[in-house]
């Protein structure tokens, strides 16, 4: 019987477990107590703390699987979602940790041996890829029995990560799978790497320096180990596939909105299936961590995913709300390990019914008159930032939402346009309200509006989490 991506993240939890790890469970999407980052996107954002010592627990191994969004800030996958065979918004992050006790000679012997031996992975599929200078993950690579040729020195940031632009860093050695030369893609490092036949399913950070304002960079006494494993690609290798929408979980849901919307779960129409079903998630999770649709901050995040998931729908057709119909079959693939899922069942179908409810309304006017302004361009000619600007203002089409839709068609948005637009509207606002005598004092309103919306996406600008993991 083949492994279901549940079983998949058990066999994880329990193997690290057996070596010694408490196994600690996923923290919200919401970061606690960090206004820099707007959504957890990685396993260790909850153990930042104990990586610099400043936090001490009584554990020193650790093990989780995470709730991860990258749909907003520096980690932004959202662009990716129907077109790479590997990302996702929402996805589980499995990571085994060690808090200044074991090192580099103990975490990659940890990690062939549960994707070799635990999970049966086919060895000469494997490739792992080291910091340049990093001889020592090298030889220990050479020792555990990857050959030399399977051992790519990378010189760049992928294979060094960074916590944020000051605090601990260090080389990271990750490992790919060989999916075959039906698929396009090329080994780490080449041109094509971006392709989807070399996926990479493991990031195993070393955390051995310190970087410090001026420049500099010391060795830590205090070395550290941080990993990540995407659940979906690992799935998707063991139950035979490159594409992580081919996993047990993702078909179940594929064919939920095939069903509701009457529509082919393959062919043409699978593009706005996985689309549906990745913003499903991640609009699911989110409301269950608390997060409502709102105008800014990452309440407009979530407000983008879920109209960027209603033209998809659209698309199929769809006259009607779909996407709270689709709720229950994932809270029946994921409801147990996610109990929040279920208790907040209720809540995210209403909110998902009230949301489509109101964009159904102007997305089919929106589209059309999207068309309209296509059609009285020249062949190829971006869509003017007015054009844009209006269909955000008067249609509730978020900008990347009409972006969405133009590539399609291979055309863009003049952003610069748009800015303008955005300005000018803002401007005006101003004008207005300083005019109609209620308060001289109106422009103040609007300054610290401004203000407050630029603070809450700080995130944007000083995400910590940076590079991998
Ligand atoms: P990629 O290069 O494929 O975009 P990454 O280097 O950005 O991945 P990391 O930041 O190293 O990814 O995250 C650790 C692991 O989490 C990855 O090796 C991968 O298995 C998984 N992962 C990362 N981003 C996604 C995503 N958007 N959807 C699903 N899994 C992901
Ligand atoms: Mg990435
Ligand atoms: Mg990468
Ligand atoms: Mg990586």
């Amino acid at each position: 019987k083949m492994a279901s991506l549940n079983d998949i993240r058990s066999t994880f939890l329990n193997y690290f477990e057996s070596k010694g790890h408490t196994v600690v469970p996923s923290s919200p999407l919401v970061p606690r107590n960090d206004p820099t980052l707007m959504f957890t996107n990685s396993g260790m954002v909850q153990f930042k703390n104990c990586f610099t010592g400043v936090e001490k627990r009584d554990y020193v191994r650790a093990t989780t699987a995470q709730k991860c969004v990258r749909a907003g800030g520096k980690h932004n996958d959202l662009d990716n979602v129907g077109y790479t065979a590997r990302h996702h918004t929402f996805f589980e992050m499995l990571g085994n940790f060690s808090f200044g006790d074991y090192f580099k000679h103990d975490a990659i012997p940890f990690a062939w041996e549960l994707i070799t031996k635990e999970y049966g992975i086919d060895k000469s599929r494997l490739l792992t890829t080291v910091y340049h200078t990093d001889d020592e993950a090298f030889e220990i690579w050479k020792k555990v029995g990857v050959p030399e040729d399977r051992i790519i020195r990378i010189a760049t940031s992928d294979n060094f990560w960074q916590m944020g632009p000051t605090g601990p860093c260090g080389p990271c050695t990750e490992i790919f799978f060989d999916h075959g030369d039906h698929i396009w893609g090329g080994p780490p490092g080449s041109p094509e790497e971006d392709g989807d036949r070399f996926i990479e399913i493991w990031n195993v950070v070393f955390m051995q320096n310190e970087q410090f304002e001026d420049g500099s960079m010391v060795e830590l006494d205090m070395q550290s180990i941080d990993t990540g494993m995407g659940l979906e690609r690992i799935g998707a290798l063991l139950q035979g596939s490159h594409d992580n929408y081919d996993t047990d979980l993702f078909k179940a849901l594929i064919e939920a909105s095939a069903h509701a919307t009457s529509t082919d779960p393959y062919g043409d129409q699978n593009v706005h299936h996985r689309v549906i079903a990745d913003h499903l998630r991640s609009t699911s999770f989110l409301i269950a961590d608390g997060v409502m649709p709102s105008n800014d901050g990452r309440g407009y995040v979530l407000r983008r995913i879920m109209r960027r998931a209603m033209r998809h729908a659209h698309l199929l057709g769809a006259k009607d709300p779909v996407m709270h119909k689709l709720v229950s079959s994932l809270v029946g693939k994921m409801g147990a390990a996610y109990p929040e899922l279920g208790q907040a069942q209720a809540l995210i179908e209403e909110t998902l019914k009230l949301e489509e409810t109101r964009f159904i309304q102007t997305l089919d006017r929106g589209l059309k008159l999207l068309d309209d302004e296509l059609d009285k361009l020249p062949e190829g000619a971006n869509l003017p930032g007015e054009a844009a600007f209006k269909l955000y203002d008067t249609y509730g089409f978020p900008l990347d939402l009409t972006q969405d839709a133009l590539r399609e068609k291979g055309r863009a948005v003049d952003t610069d346009g748009f800015d303008t637009a955005m300005e000018e509207q803002k401007a005006k606002a101003r004008a207005s309200w300083s005019g109609s005598g209620e308060s001289k004092d109106a422009t103040i309103w609007f300054d610290l509006a401004d203000k407050l919306e630029a603070t809450d996406f700080l995130g944007y600008e000083t995400e910590v989490a940076e590079g991998q993991v």
